[in-house]
């Protein structure tokens, strides 16, 4: 440890509290508005430590959260890796049986739950799968009744110190956790160091990242059981900034409303939420956007209408790329010092709705089909490998994944990309067969197994398809069995995923096919069967012609 003390969350934590214990946190809950100062945030991490310690969580190992963005779920960021736990967000809206391998393969000690999010829990709460888990805690003042081990998360911390001795720890400890849903088979769990926070966090922070000073008010919309809703928490505290937290399921109301009320300068989340906003306001309601300075757009790609929009209203767009396995900015689509003078317009607007140019830290290169890395000409494609100290080296107990996903230190990221002679990347296909819909991934082979075990299915093959306001829905092609009826056959796979999966994976269409387009090499064509359809919805007028797959 040549440089003194580790690269790790805890100092963050320190000077947030000594040099700015009056600057705000403010949170939507079930209960209203809550607002406190970072002093009282200390004190209540410090309690809620003390509350894991007493329960005899142990070090190092996995507490879990099950909660939209509030300050509790913001007090468990600093309290759970802090102390040396592993900070383990669970994505609630995903199929009970992911959730249930999530919980059972990370071996969580404690889940911290909603209110409004305890029933999910609790159906796909299974005795085996939860077998590790000793606690329940509700994120409120009150208890249901969830058969399970429950506590109230007021009542869990209550009495218990406000100081804590926090521990000196190795950056190469893991401080947090987030599963992302692979291809095929079970979702992947990506480890993160106390190191790789710290790193991903000293990064965005800066004018090249996301740029946050103290004093900015950060609203981070995307999902904290996203990704750390992208590491917004860590960098908003390390600035010293105010904090703003939507809270549970918040609508486009709800957003516009912390915006005015709290003075919002910096907000982030994907291109659907934004959309949301842009349609209230576009219905009449007026919205004060004067002290937005900034949306962070990102997840899927910030379409160029939406970055001219925002720009009509006076608010910068940051458009950003990133995946779980970089913690997870790796791209931002700033405009590069000097450039935006040669340009006109529309040229900008062309390179903000890149993907952007890689944060400082990060390396990529982009390798063709052959292995060769291709020239930075805006026309050569291959797929996208990233290096740097945020971004993950493997899988969490997923060998086979490592092999397929990984080459020496280079993470593959599976996007395929041409960079032009300016170096900004732009995304032109996707090489893993995943649908992303809303920024939450479907996977296309789990639902294709799906339908295919039904008994009058021949062959069955689901591909994403562009939509305007999910950037991408799932649309399934089958081919039915001989003599099958055909209406009764959708009528009955519609049921049947329905039952097995939450309701955003049902395929927005079902089309009868005589066959499965195949490559050379005998897999399904998925490429042939979006051309197609993008062909019969123009027919039908449904997708309009900036949607279609060419365009992605
Ligand atoms: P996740 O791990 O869920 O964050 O998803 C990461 C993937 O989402 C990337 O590999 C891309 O395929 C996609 N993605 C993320 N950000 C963008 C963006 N700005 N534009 C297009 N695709 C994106």
């Amino acid at each position: 440890m040549p440089g003194g003390t580790d690269q790790t969350l805890r100092p963050f934590l320190w000077r947030a509290e000594k040099l700015y214990p009056d600057t705000e946190i403010v949170s939507r809950t079930h209960e209203g508005i809550e607002r406190y100062t970072y002093s009282e945030y200390a004190d209540r991490t410090a309690q809620l430590a003390h509350a894991m310690d007493e329960v005899g969580i142990g070090d190092g190992e996995r507490v879990a959260t099950f909660c939209w963005n509030h300050h509790r779920h913001f007090e468990t960021y600093f309290a759970i890796p802090t102390t040396g736990r592993q900070l383990h967000t669970i994505n609630p809206l995903l199929p009970d049986e992911h959730i249930q391998f999530i919980v059972q393969n990370a071996e969580d000690r404690i889940i911290f739950v909603d209110p409004s999010l305890a029933e999910k829990l609790a159906a796909a709460h299974d005795p085996e799968a939860f077998e590790s888990v000793e606690q329940i805690v509700v994120m409120g003042s009150e208890t249901p009744d969830l058969g399970m081990n429950a506590v109230d998360y007021e009542s869990f911390i209550d009495g218990h110190d406000t100081g804590y001795d926090w521990p000196v720890l190795d950056e190469e400890r893991p401080a947090g956790m987030c599963y992302t849903s692979g291809t095929t088979g079970k979702p992947k769990g990506v480890e993160y160091t106390q190191q790789m926070l710290w790193s991903h966090t000293m990064a965005t922070m800066t004018p090249q990242g996301l740029g946050i000073g103290d004093d900015e008010v950060v609203m981070p919309v995307v999902p904290m059981f996203h990704v750390n809703a992208w590491g917004m928490p860590f960098s908003t505290t390390a600035a010293g900034a105010k904090h703003v937290y939507p809270g549970p399921s918040p609508d486009p109301e709800d957003i516009a409303g912390l915006i005015e009320d709290e003075g919002v300068t910096i907000t982030a989340g994907v291109p659907t939420v934004w959309l949301g906003l842009q349609e209230y306001m576009q219905a009449g309601n007026d919205v004060d956007l004067s002290t937005l300075d900034t949306v962070i757009i990102g997840g899927s790609a910030a379409p160029k209408a939406m970055i001219e929009w925002f720009d009509d209203h006076g608010v910068s767009v940051t458009h950003a790329w990133g995946m779980t396995e970089m913690s997870p900015i790796g791209s931002v689509a700033h405009l590069k010092g000097g450039l935006a003078e040669d340009l006109t317009y529309e040229e900008q607007l062309e390179r903000r709705a890149k993907q952007g140019l890689v944060v400082p830290g990060l390396e990529f290169r982009v390798i063709d089909d052959d292995g060769n890395e291709v020239p930075w000409n805006g026309e050569d494609f291959g797929e996208l490998h990233v290096r740097g100290p945020w971004v993950t080296q493997e899988y969490f107990k997923r060998p086979e994944a490592n092999e397929t996903d990984f080459e020496g230190n280079w993470l593959k990221t599976g996007d395929v990309v041409t960079v032009d002679e300016d170096g900004y990347i732009q995304i032109v296909d996707r090489a893993k067969d995943v649908i992303k819909s809303g920024g939450e991934w479907i996977s296309s082979v789990e639902l294709e197994n799906a339908i295919m075990a039904h008994d009058d299915v021949a062959e069955a093959a689901v591909v994403g398809v562009p939509h305007e306001r999910w950037q991408e829905r799932p649309v399934a092609f089958v081919v039915p069995g001989k003599g099958v009826d055909v209406d009764t056959l959708e009528q009955n796979l519609r049921e049947m995923i329905s039952e097995e999966y939450p309701k955003w994976w049902l395929p927005d269409d079902f089309i009868e096919i005589d066959e499965v387009p195949k490559t050379a090499t005998g897999k399904f064509s998925k490429k042939d069967l979006r051309e197609e359809y993008a062909q019969e919805s123009l027919v039908e007028g449904q997708v309009p012609e900036e949607a279609a797959p060419d365009s992605e």
